[in-house]
């Protein structure tokens, strides 16, 4: 497996080499396995599991039970490495709080159905901007979509901050042995669905912030490749070429690219952005 600059594996706690006691049974490295619901489950013996799953007959519990187990696993694997922190991987549609609000309910309305028609929007290329105030739940709802699209479609996913790209490509140049550039666009440009969070937020350094340099390249290269990406941030729609270079905004207007206005002010109490 390739070591991922932006997608976390999950991981393993307490982990020793051990023997489950079958007879040919190499030695395996057990731990406590990371879940992305914030459980650890350990692991068991790799040798078991091949037996249980291509050498026991398919209707006897010990298969479909491996069976269940790696799906569960592969799952997990796909969860965490879509880089959603433990502090938003609760959030989902339902438990995104609108009240009464109008704005708020067309917001989410449009992320949820964005999620539920994914494979159409994956198929066009099409581009989905959270714009709006701080602390309005931009991040809450993308990660709600990460999370529809990587459970119920299958798909893999990333959410990536725009500093978090300028810091890897910073280091990348500084330390000749980690990824270069482009083995980070490519990084980007390999999930079927990439979130870029926070793009904006950051004050620009006047000739020395290349932020919207790299962001329109991420942004280009998805575009080449027909992959939705998903912008967040907390600047106004007209002001979005600032920060990602005119061309690379209108790449994410084309092809009927849909707008989620969280246009209502922040009513953050500590609750999440
Ligand atoms: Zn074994």
């Amino acid at each position: 497996m390739t070591i991922s600059k932006f997608s976390p594996a999950p991981e393993l706690a307490e982990s020793r080499m051990v023997a489950c006691g079958v007879p040919g049974h190499l030695q395996f490295q057990q731990g406590l396995v990371e879940q992305f619901g914030g459980t650890w489950k350990r692991n068991t013996c790799p040798a078991c599991r091949w037996q249980a799953l291509y050498n026991t007959p398919k209707d006897r519990e010990e298969h479909l039970a491996a069976v269940v187990e790696v799906e569960a696993e592969y799952l997990n694997r796909d969860l965490i490495a879509t880089g959603i922190t433990p502090r938003f991987r609760q959030c989902s549609f339902d438990n995104y709080v609108t009240s009464d609000d109008k704005a708020k309910q067309r917001a989410l309305s449009i992320c949820r159905k964005y999620a539920e028609g994914f494979d159409a929007h994956l198929q066009a290329g099409r581009a989905l901007m959270l714009m709006g105030e701080i602390g309005t739940g931009k991040t809450h709802l993308a990660c709600a979509i990460l999370q529809h699209v990587v459970r119920q479609n299958g798909r893999t996913g990333l959410i990536v901050t725009a500093e978090s790209i300028t810091q890897a490509v910073t280091d990348s140049f500084r330390n000749n042995a980690g990824p270069s550039k482009s083995d980070l666009l490519a990084e980007l440009a390999a999930v079927d669905l990439l979130v870029i969070d926070e793009v904006g937020m950051h004050t620009a350094k006047p000739g020395k912030d290349f932020t919207p340099g790299l962001l329109h390249e991420a942004i280009d290269r998805r575009y080449q490749l027909i992959k939705p990406t998903i912008l967040i941030s907390n600047q106004k729609p007209e002001s979005l070429q600032d920060f990602i270079g005119p061309r690379a905004a209108d790449r994410l207007r084309e092809n009927g690219g849909l707008l989620a206005p969280f246009t209502w002010k922040s009513a953050r109490s500590g609750g999440l952005a």
